[in-house]
């Protein structure tokens, strides 16, 4: 005879993910020491221009650049010492590591939007933003993937120097540093007291280390986030991807997002003539002058082509359908 269980099963509930606490911290202590920015003593107006310009070097050289279209998707060639010098400008964005930063992305292409993307915002938007970021997915450390979707950059020893015992990290640091010194340096050479000379200096690393790396770091994940929720399609790729204006301009060309996952390769991720993309007019510029070469052209796979045309059949005799309903029900009345 068998007898009911006395208790009853307890489902086991699912592994709650684990924080990177270290980063957190990081993360939130470089914000609430961005925020000093808005201070009397540091709040200057020629900061904002100083962001910009760290925008493009750190940002749109950097990560845009040297991590995405150069490491990511081999989309353009440049001489061994400007390669290194992207990398470095994206290692100073303190976004991880590139070889971490490749890896993550190139899982991200391969299941946009799906089971198994590290940051897609439909979980939520804060998720795809930057929760993600701060999250530990051990499968993205893994040496087998590693060896998965980076074997191409795994033999590099360059990135393998910056990722092993995270030197990224001391990069990072020797910069901002080394900016603070230009700070003093110049604020010491301007100004006549010691006091104005000091204050300078402040302000230059508040607003070129500190809030520049906060902009950077939210103008790159609005690409993850928002670029995946709002703005137009114009490719109908299997994904959430969109083409994003404001994050386009923010990010100089990144917002693009719905042409660059239907044409991931292309170094261009405008596609019509008011998409501006000012990271591949640099590249542009470069190569007019001889420092780069191999630049993948926009070349969209038949396939997305196809579709799109579709799309927009369907959607004409969509309208078209309305159109001759409203007229008939005007006829009418
Ligand atoms: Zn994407
Ligand atoms: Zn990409």
């Amino acid at each position: 005879m068998s007898t009911a269980p006395a208790v009853l099963p307890v489902a086991t509930p699912l592994p709650r993910p684990k924080l990177v606490v270290w980063f957190l911290i990081t993360i939130i202590t470089i914000h609430l020491l961005a925020l000093t920015a808005f201070l009397p003593y540091t709040f200057v107006w020629w900061g904002i221009p100083v962001i910009l310009v760290g925008n493009f070097i750190f940002g749109s050289l950097g990560i845009n650049l040297g991590y995405h279209r150069m490491l990511t998707h081999k989309a353009a060639t440049f001489p061994t010492f400007l390669e290194r010098l992207w990398v470095l400008c994206g290692v100073c964005s303190l976004e991880g590591s590139p070889l971490w930063w490749v890896c993550v992305h190139r899982i991200h292409h391969q299941h946009s939007d799906e089971t198994g993307d590290p940051h897609s915002p439909r979980e939520s938007f804060f998720w795809g933003h930057m929760q993600w970021i701060y999250t530990a997915d051990p499968r993205q450390r893994s040496l087998s993937t590693f060896e998965k979707y980076i074997p191409d950059l795994m033999t590099d020893p360059f990135l393998r120097w910056l990722h092993r015992g995270n030197k990224w990290i001391l990069v990072y640091v020797v910069h901002a540093l080394l900016i603070a010194a230009i700070g003093f340096g110049l604020g010491f050479l301007i100004e006549d007291t010691t006091e104005a000379a000091v204050q300078l200096g402040v302000q230059i690393f508040v607003w070129a280390v500190l809030v520049r790396t906060v902009y950077v770091w939210h103008i790159t994940w609005l690409v993850n986030s928002a670029a995946h929720r709002w703005g137009y399609r114009p490719y109908q790729t299997n994904d959430r991807s969109r083409n994003n204006a404001v994050v386009a301009l923010l990010t100089n060309g990144e917002g693009w997002h719905n042409n660059h996952h239907a044409t991931p390769r292309a170094c261009s991720q405008g596609h019509r003539w008011w998409e501006i993309d000012l990271t591949y007019t640099f590249v542009r510029m470069l190569q007019v002058v001889g420092l780069s070469w191999d630049v993948v052209p926009v070349k969209v796979p038949k396939h997305i082509a196809e579709k799109k045309e579709e799309e927009t059949k369907k959607e004409g005799e969509t309208r078209g359908q309305g159109d001759k309903e409203t007229a008939s029900k005007a006829g009418t009345s």
